[in-house]
């Protein structure tokens, strides 16, 4: 197979999605060597069916806001891939939602999943809607709308959704209200449900556990360790919040947390009380960088500026996509950071990536350092089918072996000749041979 070709055509046919294609282009230049070393994987058309998702929904949304007036919104599910279980993957409520960002998120979760060891495919979904500043009525019409149209594709052995930026707890709970209403059947459709009605502990913190129990596997291969770092973490959403506490239980200071307008530098650690503050902030809708400054005068505001200007050892972008670039880090690298490690999907540019990897540092791509939110999804679906509930502490060891076998999966497929570790190559070939096998072992459909 061409990359090159493949590419190409994939443009052609899908003109300015151009997420999807960096996302496409990234796995199939990891994985050309060992797609060619089986031709019967080019035989069946392998990679020109793993690119395409099975299908795509896109409906209309209409709702009523507060005042009376209609609003339309775009809502979407897009199904990529079946092969090793249900279709598996969040949905996303933000205006920047399209089908390029869902396409790439959906493509990434096939090899993300497959990762995890878990029977879970690959999809994703969303709408344009912004749940920021609506009411708790708003938001609760606009779910139920949505769900009136996904209702029809998703289920428990077929298809099941779960958070992502914009989602969290809220939106699930009134998307799940409307499902079982319309389904007639309590079952563990959508993942990240309330504790009380289905849902698993740990699975809020478990990405950011997740990332962290990633970055400690990678700083063990170089006899290192979280305790004593300086940690940048960029967010403070589902993610960043997680790996921020998992951090500083392992002994670190965790001194930046960011948000779209600027980041705080807290030199004596974001701890304690003052994420109990951010959390309050955060549940009032409140933008939480510049408040938190105000309220703790040791912590500096940097208005529209990145974290990864700080003297950090460690750097965990948590936010969002295409947030770390290449000056971003060249600054990592000047300033001696040993790991960057992604919470968030693609937070790093390629040109980034290529910086830090051609320095030599460890770095780990989110389908690998991320999984730990998806495998616990999984792990509440095993728990739903099972119809019990185990502890925190089973939740948590389980995730804790499911990064460490990712880990392992990463460093299997991703040692070069001179012995640094290609995490972004381990992880797509890891992730795909499994999709692939299976794909191959079921025939064309
Ligand atoms: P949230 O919406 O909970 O948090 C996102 C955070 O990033 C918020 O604090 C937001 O601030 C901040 N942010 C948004 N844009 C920027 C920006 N340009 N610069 C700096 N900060 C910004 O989302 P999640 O934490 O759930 O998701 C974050 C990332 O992790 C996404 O890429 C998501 O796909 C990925 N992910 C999430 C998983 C999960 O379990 N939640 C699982 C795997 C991956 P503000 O609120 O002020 O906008």
């Amino acid at each position: 197979m061409k990359v090159n070709t493949i590419l190409a055509e994939l443009e052609k046919k899908h003109p300015g999605e151009v997420e999807y294609h960096q996302a496409v282009k990234e796995v199939l230049e990891s994985i050309e060597d060992v797609y060619n070393e089986n031709p019967r994987f080019a035989k069946a058309g392998i990679l020109q069916r793993i690119i395409e998702p099975d299908r795509v929904l896109t409906f209309k949304v209409p709702w009523m806001d507060d005042q009376g007036n209609v609003q339309v919104n775009l809502g979407y599910r897009v199904q990529f891939n079946n092969a090793i279980g249900p279709y598996k993957g969040g949905l996303r409520f933000h205006p920047t939602v399209n089908l390029s960002i869902l396409k790439f998120l959906g493509f990434e979760q096939i090899f993300k999943n497959s990762l995890t060891t878990l029977p879970m495919g690959g999809g994703k979904g969303g709408s344009d809607f912004d749940p920021k500043g609506k009411s708790d009525n708003e938001v609760m019409r606009f779910c139920q709308s949505f769900m009136l149209e996904l209702w029809k594709l998703i289920g428990p052995e077929t298809d099941v959704p779960a958070g992502d930026i914009g989602v969290g707890g809220r939106e699930i709970g009134f998307l799940f209200g409307m499902y079982k209403k319309l389904a007639h059947e309590h079952t563990g459709v959508l993942t990240g449900k309330g504790l009380n009605w289905g849902g698993s502990l740990v699975r809020p913190e478990a990405t950011g556990f997740g990332c962290v129990y990633f970055a400690n596997e990678m700083l063990k291969t170089r006899n290192e360790s979280f305790m004593g770092k300086k940690v940048a973490v960029s967010g403070f959403g589902n993610v960043a919040w997680g790996a921020v506490i998992k951090a500083t239980e392992l002994g670190a200071t965790v001194v930046t947390i960011s948000g779209p307008d600027g980041y705080i530098y807290d030199p004596n650690g974001i701890s304690g009380e003052k994420i109990d503050f951010l959390l309050r902030l955060r549940a009032s809708n409140q933008d939480i960088v510049e408040p938190y400054a105000a309220e703790y005068k040791e912590a500096t505001f940097h208005k529209d500026k990145r974290p990864w200007e700080a003297m950090v050892d460690i750097a965990l972008p948590c936010a969002t996509q295409n947030e770390l670039g290449k000056e971003d880090a060249m600054n990592l690298v000047k300033n001696g950071t040993i790991c960057v490690c992604e919470g968030a999907n693609m937070p790093c540019t390629p040109e980034a990536i290529e910086v830090i990897q051609n320095a030599k540092l460890l770095f780990a791509p989110g389908k690998a350092a991320n999984a730990g939110g998806v495998a616990t999804s999984g792990l509440e679906m095993t728990q739903n089918s099972m119809k019990l509930n185990w502890n925190r502490e089973e939740v948590d060891q389980r995730l804790h072996s499911i990064m460490i076998n990712i880990h392992n999966a990463c460093v299997k497929h991703g040692t070069c000749k001179d012995g640094y570790v290609d995490y972004v190559k381990g992880a797509n070939i890891a992730g795909f041979l499994k999709v692939a096998n299976a794909m191959l072992d079921q025939g064309l459909i």
